[in-house]
């Protein structure tokens, strides 16, 4: 009985004490001089504290940080309509698996500058693909 009673109390302090950290942080995060969108929001009244409460991190982060996810995401789309579309189409190599000579390749420094480039062919009959230096 007394165990229960002490467990219980254990888990209601633990998580008051979670509670308090949680607010401690979304407070810190008002104070947050990068951040005066949201403080200024907050004031404005525009976001309701109910809502503060059930922010993710992702929302809680400053608009620079927004941005700045922005434009990696826009990055990466980028980069992979490049690996997507680049690529130069090629009549010199044949295909080993099908003796078709319409490829796609790529040349790429994998290593320092000194080395040679390291060529990555895509076969467009089959989808084979294969590399050479
Ligand atoms: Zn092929």
């Amino acid at each position: 009985m007394m165990t229960t009673k002490i467990l219980a109390q254990t888990e209601i302090k633990a998580t008051d004490m979670k509670y308090k950290n949680r607010v401690r942080s979304r407070i810190s995060n008002l104070k947050d001089p990068k951040n005066p969108g949201l403080r200024k929001n907050v004031l404005a009244g525009a976001i309701e504290l109910q809502r503060i409460a059930s922010m993710t991190a992702e929302e809680m982060a400053s608009d620079e940080l927004k941005q700045l996810r922005n434009i990696l995401t826009q990055e990466a789309i980028r980069e992979h309509q490049m690996a997507k579309t680049g690529g130069t189409t090629t009549d010199l190599l044949q295909c080993a698996k099908c003796r078709k000579k319409n490829c796609t390749y790529n040349q790429v420094q994998t290593r320092s500058a000194d080395e040679p480039m390291t060529t990555f062919v895509l076969c467009n009959e089959c989808g084979n693909r294969w590399k050479f230096c």
